[in-house]
């Protein structure tokens, strides 16, 4: 079935695991016209997978405003689905200019929900879950990083935050300089075959990451009350 012109569908993605799809996704990805995508080498390869061929259209960080432009004029006569690279767009991905814009025009915002690695590290730390504070990815500037993190000090809630592998000794320095030498839990190459969710002093967690550079994705979690 078609779906209807105007129509504008945020469609989550596997973080890994390429079985984390849903029917509807699948479905929603198989009726739209057109699938806005950041890369489009990486969601060729999950349409191929899901043997499905549709026009890709890219957007991304650098092109952003002119690309939303385009995608807003299309939604006039065609429906469409937005996927980021990995898990649930917008989070910590592009999308919120077109999302914005397209609710401005009156035009109809789906979410298909799915995977999003916040979610999944979690859901599975072992932490509290009733509140918590995602903070993305913190500021390469170590003033700003520090100026967020201890704004969050105080909060008795799970602070989750992400992270890539050449950053992660840096940002848990700077979670220590805040916090304190703190149990962090990190949440690595979640669904995918070096799965690893585990709790460890910061100081470890420093000494260990130094000696090796780790490999994979990390959402990193913290909750300050377990740590009193
Ligand atoms: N939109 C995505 C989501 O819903 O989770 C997040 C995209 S953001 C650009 C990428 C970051 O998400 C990575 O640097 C990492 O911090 C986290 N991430 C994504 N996949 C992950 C995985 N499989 N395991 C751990 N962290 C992951």
């Amino acid at each position: 079935m078609k779906q209807e012109k105007g129509n504008l569908y945020i469609v989550a993605t596997p973080i890994g695991n390429l079985q984390d799809i849903t029917l509807r996704a699948i479905d929603t990805l198989k009726s739209v016209d057109f699938v806005v995508c950041e890369d489009t080498r990486v969601t060729g390869k999950l349409l191929t997978h899901l043997k499905i061929k549709k026009p890709l259209i890219s957007l991304n960080e650098f092109n952003e405003e002119q690309e939303t432009y385009n995608v807003i004029k299309k939604l006039e006569t065609c429906s469409m689905a937005i996927v980021s690279d990995a898990g649930t767009p917008l989070i910590s991905d592009p999308g919120y200019r077109l999302v914005l814009e397209a609710k401005k025009k009156g035009f109809r915002v789906i979410p298909i929900p799915g995977p999003s690695a916040l979610i999944a590290a979690l859901s599975a730390s072992g932490l509290p879950t009733d509140k918590f504070t995602f903070l993305g990815f913190l500021p390469k500037s170590a003033i700003r990083t520090q100026k967020i993190l201890n704004t969050v000090k105080t909060v008795d809630q799970t602070i989750i935050l992400y992270e890539s592998p050449h950053r992660i000794v840096k940002t848990i320095e700077a979670i220590k300089e805040v916090f304190g030498d703190i149990n962090i839990t990190i949440a690595r190459e979640i669904t995918k075959i070096y799965e690893e969710i585990f709790s460890e002093k910061a100081s470890n967690l420093i000494y260990k990451y130094t000696k090796t550079t780790p490999k994979g994705e990390f959402v990193v979690l913290i909750n300050r009350k377990l740590n009193n």
